[in-house]
């Protein structure tokens, strides 16, 4: 049997009784850090063989582990914080595992992104999770063009040195009014949540030094319900204008989106002072 194993985000107090037994009873543990799981483990009082499985090393490590789980034994899978799989590593392990016909159980507990989203005050009947955006300016203004219009509360991982300049982005993307909160080092001592609108939250993380300290979790409300087209709108024209000039943009954008050409065309011309074309 694989177990994925969750493990604290930042309070031992957070282990589960059931992980707590599996990885007592594991053959081994799979640590995406062995020192990092070796203290952990230590911490519970327990003493299990520790092997690595990292991004760097999962590929050339499945083999070796679904033989053998093939063998009967049982594997237990942590990360260094929170859920394996979850921006961390394991996908590979698991999908193969599955392939191979072993039994996968998850043994369930911290993750970010639900702890920030319960207590962030933002909807979470729907929400979409992006994990980490691309580092690349680019490709992280076109992503953030076709995230703008979503419904859903979106949450994303961000490291600590970029959380200022994806809020900037961000207020950029979905519009400074939208509500967001920044749910940082969760479950710590200086656990903190910042809640506000986008270009309150930008204008806070250039004002105070605190807000991109440690880890956080970024979290925007969807995109509101009484004007999707307009959101839909400004999505498809701010794809559509990197590569097309106005009026193409507009007739291509109208059709994708029901828009009338007219309207279409004149929210294009709008948003084309920002948008050169070219632009990737
Ligand atoms: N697998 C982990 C989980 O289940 O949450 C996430 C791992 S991912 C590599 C690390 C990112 O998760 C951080 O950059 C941050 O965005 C978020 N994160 C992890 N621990 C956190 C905490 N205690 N408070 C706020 N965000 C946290």
């Amino acid at each position: 049997m694989l177990y994925v194993v969750a493990t604290p985000i930042g309070n031992l107090g957070d282990i589960s009784a059931r992980a707590r037994e599996i990885l007592a009873a594991a053959s081994a543990v799979a640590a995406e850090d062995t020192r990092h799981s070796g203290r952990l483990l230590r911490e519970l009082g327990l003493e299990r063989p520790l092997l690595s499985l990292h991004e760097h090393n999962e590929r050339a490590r499945v083999a070796e582990l679904v033989a053998r789980l093939q063998r009967g034994e049982n594997i237990a899978l942590v990360s260094d914080a929170g859920t394996p799989l979850l921006s961390d590593p394991g996908y590979l392990l698991v999908a193969a595992a599955v392939a191979a016909g072993i039994a996968v159980t998850p043994v369930p507990g911290p993750n970010a992104v639900i702890a920030a989203l319960s207590a962030s005050g933002l909807p979470c009947d729907r929400f979409c999770f992006e994990g980490f955006l691309p580092a690349r300016a680019a490709a992280r203004r076109q992503r953030l063009a076709e995230l703008a219009a979503e419904p859903r509360t979106l949450v994303l991982y961000e490291a600590p040195h970029r959380i200022a300049q994806c809020l900037e982005d961000l207020a950029g993307a979905c519009g400074g009014e939208r509500r967001a909160c920044v749910a940082r080092e969760l479950t710590k001592r200086f656990e903190t949540f910042y809640r506000g609108t986008l270009a309150e939250l930008a204008a806070q993380a250039r004002s105070d030094a605190d807000l991109a300290r440690g880890e956080s979790v970024i979290l925007v409300a969807g995109a509101p319900a009484a004007e999707p087209g307009a959101g839909l709108l400004d999505a498809t024209l701010r794809v559509l204008l990197r590569h097309l000039p106005p009026s193409a943009a507009a007739a291509a954008a109208a059709s994708l989106t029901g828009v009338r050409r007219a309207d279409a065309y004149a929210r294009a011309l709008a948003l084309a002072r920002d948008v050169p074309p070219g632009t990737t």
